[in-house]
């Protein structure tokens, strides 16, 4: 299925939400994207680059893998949440995460439609891909699963355990292929 088209939802919320102030003169001050497969971090970010305002760019971008399957109201809700980071940073003009003024405004838009939710985090399941390897601590035995290899890694348990909490050889996990 193709993607929704982001900027139509832009406007829309942006007309809604922001008194159009994130586009003057129908102009988006962010680019909207959707990432490639490869974002599964989180449902959305939002970026800027340049400090002083005529070199200011902005961007949001969502993740295609964790939103494709999931209802528009997650693409809704994720897209507002971006544009509300855009709209404290580049409206507002002021440094702050999930700060008062990013937490008023989303309440205020909450409070005002029922169609979406917007939340601080972007709680979406990310979907499984399998695991392709076993990490098994030589000292304790403890397996867990991994989809790469990793060198270097060492049981946490047992470097607590038994080398006051400092990394040791000792622990380092053993890493087997596991087999479909
Ligand atoms: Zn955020
Ligand atoms: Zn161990």
């Amino acid at each position: 299925m193709p993607l929704e088209p982001l900027l139509p939802l832009f406007h829309q919320l942006n007309r809604e939400h922001f008194d159009g102030r994130l586009a003057p003169d129908d102009r988006p001050l962010v680019v909207l994207r959707w990432s490639d497969g490869r974002l599964t971090r989180t449902a959305g970010l939002y970026r800027r680059w340049g400090s002083s305002p005529g070199e200011m760019r902005s961007e949001i971008l969502l993740s295609r893998p964790l939103l494709d399957p999931l209802p528009r109201t997650a693409t809704l809700s994720t897209l507002c949440h971006e544009m509300i980071h855009a709209w404290v940073d580049r409206v507002l003009g002021v440094r702050e995460a999930h700060g008062p003024h990013f937490r008023a405004r989303m309440a205020l838009i909450n409070s005002r439609q029922p169609g979406f939710e917007v939340s601080l985090r972007h709680r979406f399941p990310v979907p499984l891909r399998p695991a392709r390897w076993l990490a098994r601590c030589p000292r304790c035995g403890l397996r867990s699963p991994y989809r790469r290899r990793r060198e270097g890694l060492a049981c946490r348990l047992c470097c607590e355990r038994w080398h006051g909490g400092r990394w040791h050889a000792d622990c380092l996990l053993v890493f087997e292929p596991l087999t479909p």
